[in-house]
């Protein structure tokens, strides 16, 4: 492999065959004005809209295109992974696709990395195109998973940033398959800033997005990031036992006083019902969390790679998955395989 190039610029691809034409122009005009080396790598998940095809075709006048295909869907966490995986430059830039990120703000965001910061986020002051609803739950999400994470996750930021090579090597030994990239993006720390933007909506083409996506998508943020609702149920339960202690008391005191009265049957039911609502609700929790370490300790590969094209030479690289080993070794053995 050649020399790095300054600038990757990674964007994740699912069925944006519409938008890719004008999403390339773009960014290549941006980039081109920076008058830094670049390379864009568009990291296909799983698209059944030619977005393939075009990306290949327009790779056929200028190699700096790289694609890497997965297998399948896996997702946009996933997709990201992969194309930061086989990104080689100094700087990382990852961005939708979609144009909902302006590739213009990417000059701003070389600055600032210049000026050493190793991570530059993009923040959202407007989201157009998004319904009242959608950007309520957002900010709703942040209140949410700020009050119960470990460590703070800023709010109307997106995946849209710059990364330092250091920052990305970091970000790629997070190997988790539940990967929350709001959350692994804040946990790798170094020095971090953001810059403002206006984020307009879709070019063309559909989000994937849903209201059930969304939702499971914040489980998933706050279970890999906080263990506090495993401790919800033994605060609570804590809470009703001196609740329970209390009520005691006061029953012994009551019939010492005024004799046996008749037990009430709806305080009876109500007290039945709701803690056995309480204690399935705790299940589900506990559940939420054993299914992810059953999903870890599978410790599969993020995701298979079907294709790659990169880099100057044309040759698909067929045999490269899950490259965890080499990404990371930074000498010895692991580099020169992987570089053969
Ligand atoms: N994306 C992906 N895999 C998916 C879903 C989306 O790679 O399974 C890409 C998509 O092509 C786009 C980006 O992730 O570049 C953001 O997706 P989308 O616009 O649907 O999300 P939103 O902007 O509504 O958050
Ligand atoms: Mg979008």
């Amino acid at each position: 492999m050649g020399d790095r190039p300054d600038i990757s610029v990674v964007a994740p691809a699912y069925n944006e065959a519409s938008v890719l034409p004008q999403f390339l122009d773009r960014t290549k005009a941006v980039l081109e004005r920076t008058g830094l080396t670049w390379e864009i790598i568009l990291a296909d998940d799983g698209s059944t809209d030619g977005t393939r095809d075009l990306a290949l075709r327009v790779r056929q006048d200028d190699a700096r295109i790289g694609l890497v295909s997965l297998s399948r869907n896996f997702g946009k966490e996933i997709a990201m992974t992969a194309g930061l995986d086989h990104s080689r430059g100094r700087a990382v830039v990852v961005i939708d696709t979609d144009l909902q990120d302006p590739p213009e703000l990417i000059p701003d965001m070389v600055k600032l990395w210049r000026e050493g910061y190793d991570v530059v986020y993009a923040r959202r002051t407007i989201r157009n195109g998004e319904t009242i609803l959608k950007r309520a739950t957002a900010r709703y999400f942040y209140r949410v998973i700020n009050g119960l994470a470990d460590r703070p996750i800023p709010a109307d930021v997106g995946d849209f940033r710059l990364m330092s090579r250091r920052a990305v090597d970091a970000l790629l030994q997070l190997r988790e398959r539940h990967r929350f990239m709001k959350g692994l993006f804040s946990w790798i720390g170094f020095r971090q800033t953001e810059i403002l933007y206006e984020r307009s909506a879709r070019a063309a083409g559909d989000t994937k997005w849903n209201y059930w996506k969304l939702w499971n998508f914040s489980i998933e943020g706050i279970t890999s990031f906080s263990m506090r609702p495993l401790q919800f149920s033994s605060y609570f339960g804590f809470l009703i036992a001196i609740f329970a202690a209390l009520y005691g008391i006061f029953i012994i005191i009551y019939t010492t006083v005024f004799g046996i009265s008749v037990p009430g049957y709806p305080s009876l039911m109500v007290a039945v019902l709701f803690l056995g609502g309480i204690q399935l609700v705790t299940l589900g929790i506990i559940g939420e969390y054993i299914g992810r370490i059953s999903t870890e300790t599978k410790q599969r590969p993020l995701y298979f790679v079907a294709e790659a094209f990169l880099g100057a030479g044309g040759e698909p690289e067929s045999d490269s998955h899950d490259r965890r080993p080499s990404r990371h070794a930074s000498a010895g053995l692991n580099r020169v395989l992987s570089e053969e």
